[in-house]
């Protein structure tokens, strides 16, 4: 059997600030016990005090040692308890090892007894207050350490309002039913304290609430005893204080100040503003500054003010600040110089540039749900609800802010879907077409909302017997994925000069490039705002959405060789002038301009859309059973081998016009959905072929690189085939996931999914983080063996995992060259890129470490 180790010398009474030399950490201190060693250590201005550590916190119990803890207390404070003219009070407090919830409640009043209590009512002024401190601590030593049942007790306080005369009620309820009355000796009050705090702690209760948080059953307490120095009402109090304000993230202490004694529960009252406090405003504001650079995160603290002097009860790191402080502090830091630059990156979340770079709502609770869906394009709007595309664009031209709500968008309603607020469709995913479409546009969007129903002919919205009409208000947040009924406030994005400081260090620590997948000007302007370094894809397809759609529609329905030659004509004229836009808009970056893949069922006229009976028999002879499968990307080249030259001829072209502004891009053509390695070597040689018309009639050699999307498994597996004629490639990991999973990227997230993450089968939707395992498997199987045919190959990811941190970090150990994600995330990109390269970095330092020294 294990004996148990026997505590260390001295270890019984620590006061606060000894801890640390006498060499006892959280297991003797209790959490309490180690933050206020800290303060004490930093010169920070505390309550005396005194720990009695975990292992001895029973023999507080006896009053000889709780004697010998009151008296050491009153050395440390230079006052003792029934002074008149500096009088104090004590306090007992526990403490656990690792923060813990169900901790026992604080004894604030104890030294009180009816002799002394007269004079101390008059130095604080307000006897009411004091009368209920000390009903409060009667009643806990009643019950805990008395034996007097609870349920008198709640009756009695239930009976006596009035402080003074619970006060009364209770002590005589003690003499009467107790084990004995209450005592006026404080070393006999705080050790009934102690038994009553230990007794609770080692109540069915506190081991439930052991249990709940996965602590040991056995888990032991600190017990912390300090001095309340009682001071006049007007002139003492207590509060909390955050060092930063959470709207603008400026260091600017703010938090709530109370009149009276610190109590466990909290106050009912929201307090004073700290501008209010009496005195100890310039203290408090350097102790949060000291802490700050302590922490190394923004500080929370409490504290008491008495008699006019500040003095810290708590210190801690705020676990949640807002993103704007967040942000503000690491800069903060680093210009003074606590943090580098890489801390500084490693110390902002990627969600909180994310937060700061989109409207958000102000929640401020008991808002009504609508409905919860996935949380597809962050942003957050308010606006009435449109059935159709077309209302949209009714309301939107009529200046009334609209949400677009559908089963599921297509190309035909991209008009309508940038023209509303933001988009919420029943059906769809991740990767769907509305989920894509928005986050391009920086529209917030919540798709797969299936729980909601949508009756466009009756202009009705229905979840679980909720009605709403067309015209009703609705507001998404596309963070969350929540859509609640009516307009909720909006908190506008707030990116300020310190996010693009941060960014830019991030940018000095990232080795993955990050590009942009940007399909016109307005895409790619925003794109290099953000900071991106080029377009890692630009969809041709998206350039033909809306009004626009039959220039594609004619070319897959053309009746003939000339109908088709005349359809690719056109196609290419109205994509010459994108081109031209977006070249201009990138300037001299790289831009992966990728072919078209256009998804029959996306493209195709539906009912009551068709020009004439020849193309609805067409369209009907066209239709797919699974289109995401069928005649999609590089497959349409074939069937119609004109197409990919007219989209190259006006790329190459545009370039030529652009070029004679002074601006000149690197152009790099790729080809999507190839799984046949001569798909790819087919069209390479269409482009040189195109290159070459191009040269002859203009008199310009056109600079270019051809490359490949890696978007179907054999495509991946055969990477060292592609590679021979591809420059680069580029996982389009949205397709290599449904392909890979067989998991369709339309239909599964809303209720499949979620059912896989219900039950643990999967930790997240694939389609949102990068599946490591098995995608992550082709990826790395991908790179090495198309480096293995060109060495000097770039690979880059422009899937929506792109834009994602998780996603990110599988990437960045893979040794890709870039991720390319919707302009709008382009921030996130490069901070999570730059923490990702941090933490490659770190993993093979500890290697080579641990090859060296085994
Ligand atoms: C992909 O499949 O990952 C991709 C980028 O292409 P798209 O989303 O257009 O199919
Ligand atoms: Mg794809």
């Amino acid at each position: 059997m294990n004996t148990p180790p026997s505590p260390p010398p001295g270890a019984s009474l620590v006061p606060y600030g000894q801890g640390h030399a006498r060499g006892l950490d959280a297991t003797e201190l209790g959490v309490h016990g180690m933050e206020m060693d800290s303060l004490v250590r930093l010169g920070l201005p505390t309550v005396p005090g005194l720990t009695i550590a975990v292992s001895h916190a029973a023999d507080l119990t006896d009053a000889t040692v709780a004697r010998g803890a009151v008296d050491l207390l009153s050395a440390l404070a230079g006052r003792h308890v029934g002074q008149a003219d500096r009088p104090m009070l004590l306090r007992l407090v526990a403490s656990a090892p690792v923060p813990a919830a169900g901790l026992p409640p604080m004894v604030a009043g104890l030294g009180l007894s009816l002799d002394t209590a007269p004079a101390l009512c008059a130095a604080i002024g307000r006897a009411e207050m004091l009368y209920d401190t000390w009903a409060a601590t009667v009643r806990i030593i009643a019950e805990g350490a008395l034996d007097v049942p609870a349920d008198d007790l709640d009756d009695l306080v239930l009976d006596n309002p009035a402080p003074a005369r619970r006060l009364h009620a209770l002590l005589e309820t003690c003499k009467r039913v107790g084990t004995r009355p209450y005592p006026d000796d404080p070393a006999e009050q705080v050790a009934l304290a102690a038994t009553a705090l230990l007794a609770r702690w080692r109540s069915p209760r506190g081991r439930r609430a052991r249990a709940a948080q996965s602590l040991p059953a056995d888990t032991g307490i600190a017990l912390h005893l300090q001095a309340l120095l009682i001071g006049p009402w007007a002139r003492s109090g207590h509060g909390t204080a955050t060092s930063r304000d959470p709207e603008t993230g400026a260091f600017s202490p703010s938090g709530a100040f109370h009149r009276g004694v610190r109590r466990s529960e909290a106050p009912g009252v929201p307090g004073e503003p700290l501008a209010t406090m009496p005195a100890g405003a310039d203290l408090l504001r350097e102790a949060l500054a000291t802490l700050e650079h302590h922490f190394r995160a923004v500080a929370q603290v409490g504290f008491e003010l008495r008699d006019g002097e500040l003095a810290l009860l708590s210190a801690a790191p705020l676990e949640h600040p807002s993103p704007q402080a967040a942000m503000r502090l690491a800069v903060d830091l680093t210009r003074a110089g606590t943090l580098d630059q890489a801390a500084a990156v490693r110390s902002v979340r990627p969600e909180q540039v994310q937060a700061l770079l989109h409207p958000q709502l102000r929640l401020r609770g008991g808002e009504p749900l609508l409905v919860h869906g996935l949380a597809a394009s962050p942003g957050a709007a308010s606006g009435r609800i449109s059935l159709s595309s077309l209302r949209a664009l009714d309301l939107a031209a009529d200046g009334v802010p609209t949400v677009l709500v559908m089963t599921e968008t297509t190309p035909a309603d991209v008009p309508g879907l940038l023209a509303a607020e933001a988009v919420v469709t029943t059906g769809g995913g991740l990767a769907s077409h509305a989920a894509v479409v928005a986050r391009g546009a920086g529209k917030p969007a919540v798709c797969g909302a299936s729980a909601l129903r949508v009756d466009p002919a009756a202009g009705l919205v229905t979840v679980d017997g909720r009605e709403l009409r067309e015209g009703d208000m609705l507001s998404v947040d596309g963070r969350s994925g929540d859509v609640y009924v009516g307009a909720v406030e909006i908190r506008p994005a707030s990116p300020s000069a310190e996010l693009d400081v941060l960014l830019g260090w991030a940018d000095d620590h990232r080795r993955l490039g990050v590009r942009a997948n940007a399909d016109t000007a307005g895409d790619a302007a925003t794109a290099v705002r953000l900071g991106a370094e080029g377009i890692g894809l630009c969809r041709t397809e998206h350039q033909f959405l809306g009004e626009r759609l039959p220039l594609v529609r004619r070319v897959i329905l053309a009746a003939d060789a000339d109908d088709e030659r005349r359809a690719l004509a056109a196609l290419a004229d109205a994509q010459r002038e994108d081109f031209r836009d977006l070249l201009r808009a990138i300037g001299d970056r790289p831009v992966t301009v990728r072919l078209l893949d256009a998804p029959m069922h996306e493209f195709l006229p539906h009912d009551g859309d068709y020009e004439d009976a020849r193309q609805a028999a067409r369209a009907a002879a066209l239709h797919e059973a699974n289109p995401m499968l069928g005649v999609r990307g590089v497959r349409l080249a074939l069937l119609h081998e004109g197409l990919y030259p007219a989209q190259v001829d006006a790329l190459f072209s545009a370039w030529i016009d652009v070029v004679a502004e002074g601006i000149r891009p690197a152009l790099e053509v790729m080809v999507p959905l190839v799984s046949v390695p001569r798909e790819l070597a087919l069209v390479a040689g269409q482009v040189a072929d195109v290159a070459g018309q191009v040269h002859r009639r203009t008199g310009v050699a056109v600079p270019y690189r051809v490359g490949t999307m890696v978007e179907t498994p054999r495509a991946a597996l055969l990477a060292d085939q592609l590679a021979a004629h591809a420059e680069f490639l580029s996982f389009g990991t949205n397709d290599l996931t449904q392909l890979t999973y067989g998991f369709s990227r339309d239909d599964v997230e809303s209720r499949l999914l979620a059912r896989y993450i219900d039950r643990g089968l999967l930790a997240a939707s694939p389609f949102a983080e990068l599946d490591p395992d098995g995608v992550g498997a082709l990826l790395a199987i991908a790179v090495r063996r198309a480096r293995a045919t060109r060495p000097d190959i770039k690979i880059g990811v422009c899937g929506e995992h792109g834009g994602d941190p998780a996603s990110i970090a599988t990437l960045e150990p893979l040794g890709l060259d870039y991720v390319s994600c919707s302009p709008q995330r382009v921030p996130v990109a490069r901070l999570a890129a730059a923490q990702a390269t941090q933490a490659t970095q770190a993993t093979q330092a500890t290697r080579s470490s641990g090859e060296r020294t085994s």
